[in-house]
């Protein structure tokens, strides 16, 4: 594009072409504007309306990249004494006499949206995205974009008086999504695509006959009927339940409306601040940076390259291995599917087909592509079919040995190269990988359920896993557009493992006198989708059943309720009974007092008194015990970080992001006072409360799990 040379210590790079002045951001890799990076931007705005001989101003990128947005490692620190922000800059362009134009070639998002709407014409390349995507980190866009965003597109889709275009950047914006650059010409975001050619050399152009010309947006009028607003406040979560940012944003939007231009951008700013500093965008941007810490595996060279996956097979056509192969097919790689069950093998081409059609009736795919889908995932009859593929997932029952005699068979059918995978729940992957000649190439690859919905994927290291298989499978892991985190070959992993302290806990609390609504509520109100009990109805209560069968032995008495429901048959919603009592096509729980009278029964087996017991010691036990098993694998190696244990809990069993996760959310509590009660539960409730060497360590120093510091700001 520019062709000027670019020193690469040069944040900024101008040149001027037959009067016109182009400034190009040239900060790799995604050119964030930083203090750094703005500042150097604003002295070159400033410059370029100073001088009497530059006609018009273009603005653009560098390296297929206009630019991803702040710095958030800005926001982590107080910025520099005198130093001035992408506000100075976007200020600047709004005050010159001069027509600015924004060259977009690749992403444009969120400061860098906001600096392209600042100008009077936008154009793009056809592969560009433009994006507000603040509102994921639990912040607004403040740079402006609630402020122009609006008056933008309200005055480009005038239907209903404007509130076909506020709706759309409402939605844009609370959801944090990308356009592509032929969806945002059609909303009037840009102004043009250009197909062919070059999109800089375009821009001059533009710029020369548009010189003189000031297409501002802060100058269009505006207006959102309260009502408008008021039925966006109620369409987003309650601000203590994730949806603090959300409503601050459609409260800078009405700002917008109610308030002089200025006065928008200094309200917009002022909320921005408040929300750097909330609990919620906190934790949002620890999530952000554990996210990226994942691929760091210690050992592990960051130079290995990993090994393609062409080809893929899943051996199982049940619940996962169906979702498995639709993760597959969605990342645009074949798969071929294998089951010894034909009835099995039907259900799963119908629940490919379905859930593909189900997807196209909601308007989220087109046909053509839901039919590639399909397409790609063939069912197949036997393991010589498979014999080519670069990686096989086997997803048969949770039975040892039946996996075993699967991963035997594997090994002899496929190429020497292939990579053979479980995704075992909680089995020993060195068992499955010692009757194979291969076990370098055996690893655990732990999808959640619904495995093409849900993020996260565990990656579970064998003793003998190779560097290499461990390195492809986490790329892969990206590929397939999954959360990818590597855990050890211990019983549960990391998230199972946790999930049994937790719902340990809960069953207690329920033989002590809570009842499993009660619990559910309290979770629930904690800021889960589902509490303990919906979940393991959901589940099935008789998956646990047999996961407890071959689970180690605790060294400590384990409630019977469960294995009482399931000696009763009631496994939950797919029997309409578990621990509550579905009617007939519902998923709503509803207290059943078969099971009152069940929990009483045990109670007095036990010879415990039943007791009041109160929400916050449901979610204290609860939560200390996740606390207590995440500090304890993270001690043992299990977990390689606390960030990795937060990502697990949040991306697979819905612990609230607007908390961090458990380690964070332990950070926030205190490590000493965590410690302090689980010393004191051991004493009181017992030996299943043996607090975890870590938590004792951090206790004692007052220490926390984060390795980021608290985010401090003082703008
Ligand atoms: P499922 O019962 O729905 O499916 C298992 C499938 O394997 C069946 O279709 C069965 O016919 C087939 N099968 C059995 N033996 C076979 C063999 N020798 N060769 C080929 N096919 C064979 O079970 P699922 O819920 O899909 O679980 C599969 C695996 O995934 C288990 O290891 C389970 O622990 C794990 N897992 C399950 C969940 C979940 O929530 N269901 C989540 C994560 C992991």
């Amino acid at each position: 594009m520019l062709e000027t040379p670019v020193r690469p210590a040069e944040l900024v790079a101008a040149e001027t072409r037959d009067g016109i002045r182009i400034i190009a951001l040239t900060h790799p890799p995604v050119n964030a504007l930083s203090f750094a990076t703005s500042q150097a931007l604003l002295k070159e705005i400033e410059a370029a309306d100073g001088d009497a001989s530059i006609a018009a101003i273009v603005i653009t990128g560098s390296k297929g990249t206009f630019s991803g947005g702040a710095d958030i490692n800005d926001f982590l620190k107080p910025p520099p004494a005198d130093s001035k922000n992408l506000r100075d800059a976007i200020a600047a362009v709004e005050k010159s006499n001069k027509t600015f134009v924004a060259a977009i070639d690749g992403n444009a998002l969120g400061g860098g949206l906001e600096l392209a709407l600042a100008c009077d014409f936008r154009i793009a390349t056809p592969s560009s995205k433009v994006g507000l995507p603040e509102i994921l980190l639990g912040l607004l866009p403040g740079g402006g974009g609630t402020q122009r965003l609006p008056r933008l597109l309200a005055n480009k889709n005038p239907m209903n008086h404007g509130m076909a275009g506020l709706q759309m950047a409402l939605d844009m914006m609370l959801k944090g999504e990308q356009k592509t650059a032929k969806q945002a010409k059609g909303m009037g975001i840009l102004d043009e695509v250009v197909e062919s050619g070059d999109v800089l050399a375009r821009a001059v152009d533009l710029a020369k006959t548009k010189a003189g010309t000031k297409n501002r947006i802060s100058a269009l009028s505006f207006v959102a009927f309260p009502p408008m607003i008021a039925y966006a406040h109620g369409l987003v979560p309650p601000e203590d339940r994730g949806g603090y940012a959300a409503h601050k944003l459609i409260d800078a939007v009405a700002a917008a409306s109610e308030m002089d231009f200025a006065w928008g951008l200094a309200h917009e700013a002022r909320l921005f601040t408040e929300l750097v500093q909330s609990q919620p965008a906190q934790a949002a941007i620890h999530l952000f940076f554990a996210e990226r810490e994942l691929g760091k595996i210690p050992g592990l060279s960051p130079d290995l390259k990993p090994k393609p996956v062409d080809k893929a097979a899943v051996v199982g056509a049940g619940t996962m291995g169906t979702g498995i192969a639709m993760v597959f097919a969605n990342a645009g790689i074949p798969v071929k599917v294998i089951d010894v069950s034909p009835e099995q093998v039907e259900r799963g081409k119908k629940n490919v087909a379905d859930t593909y059609q189900a997807q196209v009736k909601k308007g989220r795919l087109s046909a053509e592509r839901a039919q590639a889908n399909v397409d790609a995932v063939t069912f197949v009859g036997d393991y010589a079919a498979i014999a080519d593929v670069d990686l096989v997932i086997e997803a048969v029952f949770e039975n040892m040995a039946i996996k075993k005699t699967v991963f035997e068979a594997l090994d002899k059918a496929l190429q020497p190269e292939a990579i053979l995978a479980s995704n075992t729940s909680t089995l020993d992957i060195d068992e499955m990988a010692a009757v194979t000649k291969r076990p370098g190439n055996v690893v655990g690859l732990h999808f959640f359920a619904p495995a093409n919905i849900m993020q996260l994927l565990e990656v579970v290291r064998g003793k003998a896993s190779s560097p290499q298989t461990l390195t492809s499978a986490m790329a892969l892991a990206k590929k397939l557009r999954k959360k990818g985190v590597l855990s050890g070959n211990a019983f549960g992993f990391i998230g199972n493992r946790m999930l049994f302290d937790y719902a340990r806990e809960a069953n207690f609390l329920v033989e002590e006198g809570a009842s499993p609504m009660q619990i559910d509520k309290a979770i629930k109100d904690f800021g889960f989708p589902m509490g303990p009990f919906a979940m393991s109805d959901l589940s099935g209560i008789d998956v646990f059943y047999k996961i407890s069968q071959e689970a180690p032995k605790p060294p400590y008495r384990t409630s019977e309720i469960s294995t009482r429901l399931y000696e009763m048959g009631r496994y939950g919603q797919k029997t309409g009974r578990g621990f509550f009592i579905y009617e007939s096509g519902s998923r709503e729980p509803k207290a059943d007092p078969e099971v009152d009278v069940l929990i009483a029964e045990e109670s007095r087996r036990l010879g415990i008194t039943r007791r009041e017991i109160s929400d916050a010691e449901v979610i204290e036990r609860c939560m200390y015990a996740l606390v207590n098993q995440g500090a304890q694998l993270i001690g043992d190696g299990i977990a390689l970080r606390p960030g990795d244990v937060d990502i697990v809990w949040v991306y697979g069993y819905g612990f609230p992001w607007y908390r961090g996760g458990p380690m964070w959310w332990a950070d926030g509590v205190g490590t000493k006072k965590i410690y302090d009660a689980i010393v004191d539960y051991q004493e009181r409730l017992g030996p299943q409360w043996q607090a975890a060497p870590l938590l004792k360590e951090l206790a004692e120093k007052n220490g926390t799990f984060a390795p980021h510091p608290k985010i401090e700001v003082n703008n």
